[in-house]
């Protein structure tokens, strides 16, 4: 994709009032890397630095109509889901984006690290079926891989990923000693991606690093240059991390201008 004059990203995410992780974090991100960010609601959270309080899920027909709606009128680029809370609100956003064929990125957020669930269990197979098959890149961690798939190697997670459809797997979190490596697969081989042993563990790491992948993708790089990027970009984030509230702190946000060339 070359780079739009005005390259826009949709994030289809759930709400968190902490602006730390969700559609909120999100809308930053691609604030952050020259990104306009649309956003749309998949759910409500009551939630604190401490953890998901209680969830509420979006209307599934409202879900729908304000994707038809926005896709019609103004096309993103990328579309990056996040958070979809049920069944119900997944299978809305998945016909919703059908027809038009956008590359998407796929955060398959289950759980919060407090052990919130923040997609109903039943709703797996869907996410699988609907949104990880034909999915330009689907972001697991190394539970939710477990979770979708039956595995926990990266690798073989990975393999599973891409013959359920998805043209690009980056398996977070996955290296055999712990180190927070992620393991990037698509049809062309695997890469590495090295991250940095760090004692804070920020709240919405996940979200940031699909959100970055995301922009770029927007800002028209290739997705091994834009995962990569991303990857070093919210390291330095966390790096920065701050205590903002009592709970855990919020990763510390930087432009992520676009490199002059010449
Ligand atoms: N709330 C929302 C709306 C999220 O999308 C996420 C993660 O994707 C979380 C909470 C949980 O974030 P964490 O994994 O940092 O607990």
């Amino acid at each position: 994709m070359s780079r739009p004059d005005f390259p826009i990203a949709l994030s289809i995410a759930g709400s968190d009032p902490t602006g730390g992780a969700g559609l909120q974090l999100d809308l930053q991100v691609f604030a952050l890397h020259g990104v306009h960010g649309s956003g749309i609601p998949t759910a409500l959270s009551a939630q604190t630095t401490r953890g998901v309080h209680r969830t509420l899920p979006a209307f599934p027909e409202n879900v729908r109509e304000q994707i038809t709606l926005l896709i019609a009128d103004m096309k993103p680029h990328v579309v990056k889901l996040g958070m979809l809370a049920t069944d119900d609100v997944l299978l809305a956003v998945s016909v919703a984006l059908e027809r038009w064929g956008l590359p998407r990125v796929v955060d398959p957020v289950l759980r919060a690290s407090d052990g919130a669930w923040l997609l109903e269990r039943r709703a797996h197979g869907n996410l699988c079926e609907r949104l990880i098959a034909g999915a330009t890149l689907v972001t697991p961690n190394l539970d939710e891989a477990e979770m979708l798939t039956g595995e926990r190697d990266p690798e073989r997670a990975g393999r599973l990923f891409l013959e359920m459809g998805a043209g690009a797997v980056l398996v977070k979190g996955g290296h055999a000693d712990g180190a927070p490596d992620d393991l990037l697969l698509d049809a062309g081989g695997t890469t590495w991606l090295r991250g940095t042993r760090r004692d804070a563990s920020p709240h919405g790491t996940g979200c940031a690093l699909s959100a970055a992948i995301a922009a770029r993708l927007a800002r028209g790089e290739a997705l091994r240059d834009a995962a990569g990027a991303a990857k070093a970009w919210v390291d330095t984030a966390i790096a920065g991390a701050v205590p903002a509230g009592g709970g855990r702190p919020l990763l510390r946000l930087s432009p992520a201008p676009e490199p002059v060339i010449g």
